[in-house]
């Protein structure tokens, strides 16, 4: 951590967090960042299920996530990352997904032609145990699903087919067409 404002134009070391006692406020990027109780997003994953239903809950998570995803990529564009490859984008999960506390991010595969992408993570922020039924980070899906979408530069859907909250080695996600998503769901055993 620093405490003098930094303008160094890269993604990486947390050295860019920036802490202002004066103003109550954190920034890393040039942008305002919170640093939250994961209980936090726990309590509104459980409230959002009580008041509307999981299948609404699910929804509301992915479709809020997706918002951040974009977020985070729009900062990496500001700060002059350019996103050609594998490796940068490879980067880009490194900084801001792994070392902003999301869990252990990794691209497995990310194709520019087919607008295709498969990530896998660890440790992921709505895993509380290994032992349910169905896939739970619809919240961390949709931030890796936002933020696809904004490389691609075009609307992309996505499934969870492993997750660590049930009981997976690892959690990992397929983003990619909607209609290549929903063949996907239909032909899953
Ligand atoms: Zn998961």
């Amino acid at each position: 951590m620093s405490s003098k404002k930094s303008k160094r134009g890269r993604l990486g070391a947390r050295g860019d967090l920036v802490v202002d006692e004066k103003q109550g406020t954190l920034s890393a990027y040039g942008e305002r960042f919170l640093l939250i109780p994961v209980k936090l997003i726990h309590a509104i994953e459980d409230r959002l299920t009580e008041s509307f239903g999981p299948i609404t809950a699910t929804s509301f998570q992915y479709e809020i996530g997706k918002e951040g995803g974009a977020q985070y990529v729009r900062l990496a564009q500001k700060v002059g990352i350019g996103i050609k490859g594998f490796s940068d984008v490879q980067r880009i999960a490194s900084s801001l997904g792994t070392l902003d506390g999301w869990g252990k991010v990794e691209i497995v595969d990310f194709d520019f032609a087919k607008k295709f992408a498969r990530i896998r993570w660890k440790n992921g922020v709505s895993v509380r145990n290994r032992k349910g039924k169905t896939a739970v980070c619809h919240f961390g899906r949709g931030v890796l699903t936002g933020a696809v979408e904004e490389i691609f530069g075009r609307r992309l859907e996505s499934i969870e087919v492993s997750c660590q909250g049930k009981g997976d080695r690892f959690c990992e996600a397929v983003v990619g067409e909607p209609k290549e998503i929903s063949r996907l769901i239909e032909t899953r055993p």
